[in-house]
């Protein structure tokens, strides 16, 4: 299935939804948002995971100086032209604005002021310590207030444990499925689909494990194994493409689109043992110390993470594991930290590519040309 398709199914499904009376609730694809609450609430989490290109970059100038990063201003052209394979994002009826990042906030506001779209607030701390996990708690309770006032019903806790539940299992399905050794591209195109359409989708993944597991490719096959971190590759980004035209495969995603949302699953004895639902997402939010959101340590336990991942693989496959931090230009959270993330991994003999781009074609073939020197040294 193309992106094509995928889209105008994805468009399908969402009038279904909005044909039984379900309202959607829009949000720029990080971590941290509440999207079990989202779903026991009686909406549907629209998650904006999509590429950008010359002409979405161009329309948010309108709104936003070009120094913002290339996915937010993205995301405002897809609501400020409104391509045709994305009208569904018309059916969106509210919108989070959250502050992982300041573009995630100033995108937010503007796709929510200046495109009529009624607005919700989550807000999270940038900090891990009690009064960071008291205040991650009071802002569940303000937005399941906020989702209870528009739909007139109470959010029973029963509900709101099932809907945890529900998504733990996607999600465990989901890293069962990462585990598989395919085609990085056809990897992560399942990825995407399955984090757009969320626990729905477990199904068509299941049907995919079956139909993948057999059909595993060899770690030897002439490619060179790449972990990607950074910024995700987002629905429609030609860049795993080029890495796979480049010689090389992604066989680990440490982003968001990839093992930053699945790996952060609860263990049957924990979704057994605690019974308030909120106490659960707020021990989810302790303990997310990989994602770029939290501080402080992030970086250095990022750096530990891949360098853990990179002698797993070694001591596994007796292969090397290049990496490859994607920098969506102007994403001051990964760019601010890739000079320091590089040195100290390649301290550690641990070669790392920074590659930072924003969705114009024109720098395609720099691009190629980048990753493919970098292939040749691992
Ligand atoms: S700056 Fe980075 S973290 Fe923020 S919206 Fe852009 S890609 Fe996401």
């Amino acid at each position: 299935m193309d992106n094509l398709e995928l889209l105008s199914d994805y468009a399908t499904f969402l009038r279904e939804k909005k044909e039984e009376g379900k309202k959607v609730v829009g949000f720029i694809s990080h971590d941290n948002i509440p999207e079990e609450l989202i779903d026991a609430a009686g909406f549907i989490p629209l998650r904006l995971m999509f590429a950008g290109n010359d002409d979405l970059m161009d329309a948010s100038v309108d709104y936003l100086p070009p120094s913002t990063c290339a996915f937010a201003q993205s995301c405002i052209g897809l609501f400020s032209l409104k391509p045709n394979q994305y009208k569904f994002l018309e059916l969106i009826d509210y919108f989070i604005v959250s502050n992982h990042c300041v573009s995630d906030i100033c995108a937010s506001e503007i796709i929510s002021k200046y495109f009529n779209i009624s607005r919700l607030n989550f807000y999270t701390s940038y900090t891990k310590n009690e009064n960071s996990l008291k205040y991650f708690k009071l802002e569940l309770f303000e937005l399941k207030k906020q989702l209870e006032n528009i739909n007139g019903y109470k959010v029973q806790d029963e509900e709101f444990k099932k809907s945890i539940r529900k998504y733990n299992s996607f999600k465990k399905k989901l890293l069962e499925f990462s585990l598989i050794n395919i085609k990085g591209s056809e990897k992560l195109k399942v990825l995407q689909y399955a984090m757009l359409y969320g626990p729905s989708f477990l199904p068509k993944l299941e049907f995919y494990i079956k139909e993948f597991i057999d059909n595993q490719i060899q770690s030897s096959n002439g490619l060179k194994d790449i972990l990607l971190t950074g910024g995700s590759i987002f629905i429609d980004d030609h860049l795993i493409d080029l890495i796979e035209e480049g010689g090389g495969n992604i066989i680990y995603l440490d982003t968001w689109i990839g093992n930053n949302y699945y790996s952060q699953i609860f263990g049957d004895n924990v979704l057994d043992s605690m019974e308030n639902p909120y106490d659960l997402l707020v021990q989810r939010f302790k303990n997310n110390i990989f994602g770029d959101h939290s501080v402080p340590n992030f970086l250095e336990n990022k750096i530990l993470q891949i360098e853990k991942i990179y002698l797993d693989h070694k001591k596994k496959t007796g292969r090397k594991l290049g990496i490859i931090n994607h920098i969506i230009k102007f994403c001051d959270h990964i760019s601010i930290m890739s000079t320091h993330l590089k040195n100290r991994l390649q301290e550690k003999e641990i070669q790392v590519l920074n590659l930072e781009r924003d969705y114009s074609r024109a720098i395609r073939g720099q691009l190629s040309t980048r990753i493919e020197a970098f292939l040749e040294m691992i």
